[in-house]
């Protein structure tokens, strides 16, 4: 469905959006997104500049019924982001952020991708948990739970939300937090962007840094299965404060490997005796672990995750990495088409394990994240690296806990996946969504049906 020119001249007389239109200049370049197998057309992408321009975009899309994708910092490997036709509201102009020492928190837009988040609030020696990858927009990872670094001290990041602004489907702006619309805030940590568009953040910061024990090791891949079962019970004996994640890859010199990452953020004397074992285990052939900046820590596998190559991916959430799930994993990426692709075991631990999981949306309170990542760049290789992804997924789905993170489905999931998301949590999040979004108007997402729909 195109967009014809007069519902669009409302938003063109404004001063506050830039709307890109399918004959601008910038079209191609506005339209692509984190994963370059998603190739979607919309019929005009607005880029706001104050909250009461995303309201217009809001209610042009009701009013003329168009689809509206909101997006953020472009990452969700589903492009969920940018629809064909309708309009995508996109936040690349909206980037302020506003640090309160005194009180630690701060206030950021969703146009924020990690690295400029962290920047700011390490300027002032603050952090609250984030991606693990700079370029990966606060909005999106916010909205769907957020597992980082710092989660074992201080929570994931919905646990670090303590307000937002959300123009809701009917062009309303309206905060939300435990004291003011409390039902949606809840329903925002973890549901996702079903709830309406938000145009700011709340963070509660915390002391970190700048520098920390952090840094990565890595086993030659033969050795695989052992620094796996190494790296289980290394970290069931570790404070729960210390955050480490395993990861089947390809080394820069060509070589499967297996590398351990890990952060301990608190004292630094203290990490690095926690950090010994993970040093003398092997030896590893490749040992960067020891202090360093938490702002080195949050771009450590920047470089293996590079945007616009081909992507596909499948996760789920395990209780435990168990002897089954390292044979399944490592016997899978034994096949790998590609050198970029890779198996990720992150845990769930510490503080953002002690949460309830009907305290937020987000209900996976324990175990591991396991993702199977493909990332190649010659389009006639999408059939072997989309097999491999889904064979290796097979092997390792009979041992869910029954979970899956809301951020990493595909978009080829069906509804029965999109339930397993929320979980326990999802009849309620469709009272909610019934409450504050009926008509179903943000559907590009993960999406909630909203009850009686
Ligand atoms: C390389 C890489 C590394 C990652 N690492 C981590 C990690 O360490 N931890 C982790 O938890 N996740 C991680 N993820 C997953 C990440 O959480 C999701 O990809 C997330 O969707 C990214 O947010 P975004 O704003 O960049 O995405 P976008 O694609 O821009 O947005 C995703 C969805 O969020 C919603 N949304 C975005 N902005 C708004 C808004 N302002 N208001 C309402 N809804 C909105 C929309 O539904 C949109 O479709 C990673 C992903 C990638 C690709």
């Amino acid at each position: 469905m195109a967009i014809t020119a007069g519902p669009l001249n409302n938003l063109r007389q404004r001063r506050d959006v830039d709307l890109i239109v399918p004959d601008d200049s910038r079209y191609e370049e506005a339209r692509r997104v984190w994963n370059a197998m998603i190739d979607r057309r919309p019929g005009a992408i607005a880029r706001p500049r104050t909250a009461d321009a995303v309201a217009a975009c809001v209610q042009l899309a009701r009013t003329e019924n168009l689809p509206v994708a909101v997006r953020g910092g472009g990452h969700n490997i589903a492009g969920r982001c940018v629809c064909d036709d309708g309009i995508v509201i996109d936040f690349a102009d909206m980037k302020g952020i506003r640090v309160d020492a005194g009180a630690r928190t701060a206030r950021a837009e969703p146009g924020l991708r990690w690295l400029e988040f962290d920047r700011e609030t390490q300027a002032v020696g603050l952090a609250t948990t984030g991606g693990t990858v700079g370029d990966t927009g606060i909005a999106g990872l916010t909205l769907g739970g957020g597992f980082g670094w710092l989660e074992g001290k201080f929570g994931m990041t919905v646990d670090n939300l303590i307000g937002a602004d959300v123009v809701l489907a009917d062009g309303r702006l309206v905060h939300a937090s435990n004291r003011e619309n409390d039902d949606l805030f809840w329903a925002l940590r973890g549901g996702g962007g079903n709830f309406g568009v938000v145009t700011s953040f709340e963070y509660q910061l915390h002391e970190v840094g700048p520098a920390i024990v952090g840094g990565l090791v890595v086993h030659p891949f033969p050795r695989a299965k052992e620094a796996l079962r190494f790296f289980r019970d290394f970290l069931h004996d570790a404070p729960g404060e210390l955050v480490a994640a395993a990861v089947l890859m390809t080394a820069p010199d060509g070589q499967q490997a297996c590398g351990i990452a890990v952060a301990y953020p608190g004292d630094v004397a203290e990490g690095e005796r926690l950090v010994a074992p993970l040093k003398q285990f092997g030896p590893p052939v490749m040992d960067v672990i020891g202090r360093m900046p938490y702002l080195a820590q949050q771009s450590l596998i920047d470089a293996a995750m590079p945007p616009n190559v081909l992507n596909y991916w499948k996760a789920e959430f395990l209780r435990d990495v168990s002897d089954e799930l390292i044979d399944a994993a490592v016997d899978g990426f034994a096949r790998v088409p590609s050198p970029m692709s890779s198996i990720l075991f992150f845990p769930i631990r510490g503080a953002a394990s002690r949460v309830a999981p009907d305290a937020t949306a987000f209900p996976h309170r324990n175990g591991f994240h396991v993702g199977v990542y493909s990332l190649w760049t010659d389009a006639s290789q999408n059939d072997p690296n989309i097999s491999w992804v889904r064979q290796t997924w097979r092997a390792i789905q009979p041992l869910s806990s029954g979970g899956v993170y809301v951020n990493e489905l595909g978009d080829d999931e069906g509804a029965d996946r999109v339930r397993m998301a929320y979980g326990p949590n999802y009849d309620r999040l469709q009272r909610i969504k019934a409450k504050y979004d009926p008509r179903n108007l943000f559907c590009q997402n993960a999406n909630i049906a909203p009850v009686g729909v």
